[in-house]
């Protein structure tokens, strides 16, 4: 396979730039007390949705930043297939996540930070790789890794502080 170094440099500063919208997300839950992680979902050079968690917000055990997402760009191809989408998130998807993924036959998914606890297409499952489900999807995993870890910490260490969890 023929790879071009300045290719793949120009596809991980893309990454990196997109991931960076992910933490702007990631941000804007952690100003509202809610467990800090972004996503949104490009087309193409267009940014279609951006979202981050609501859980608290919205008291929605299912408003992860993915699920918002995944409903924003869905409603606004007015299509269900998100077939020509990479997902951006900064933490790993946990197993909800990844199922709304292969359902939304997202192709490509890049993400920031490890979950051990609840990472479901790396670290405790391959969901999105694994060939006995009818669709699977493409992981890319560590962009801006540790700027996307650091902030879950930073909130988590915050809340410890507060006595919250
Ligand atoms: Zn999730």
């Amino acid at each position: 396979m023929f790879v071009d170094p300045e290719h793949v440099d120009d596809e991980q500063e893309s990454y990196r730039q997109c991931m960076r919208l992910a933490l702007t997300e990631a941000e804007r839950a952690m100003e509202a007390d809610e467990v800090p992680v972004g996503a949104v979902i490009v087309r193409g050079n267009q940014v279609i949705a951006a979202a981050h968690n609501q859980r608290e917000t919205l008291a929605d055990p299912t408003a992860h930043a993915e699920m918002i997402a995944i409903t924003q760009a869905a409603s606004t191809l007015g299509d269900w297939r998100l077939t020509e989408c990479t997902l951006f998130v900064t933490l790993e998807p946990c197993p909800m996540c990844a199922g709304a993924i292969l359902q939304a036959r997202i192709p490509h998914v890049v993400f920031g930070a490890l979950d051990p606890k609840a990472g479901s297409v790396t670290s405790l499952y391959q969901l999105l790789e694994d060939r006995r489900l009818n669709h699977t999807a493409s992981v890319t995993g560590g962009v801006l890794a540790e700027e996307c870890g650091r902030i879950l910490s930073d909130f988590f260490a915050s809340q410890r502080k507060l006595g919250k969890k």
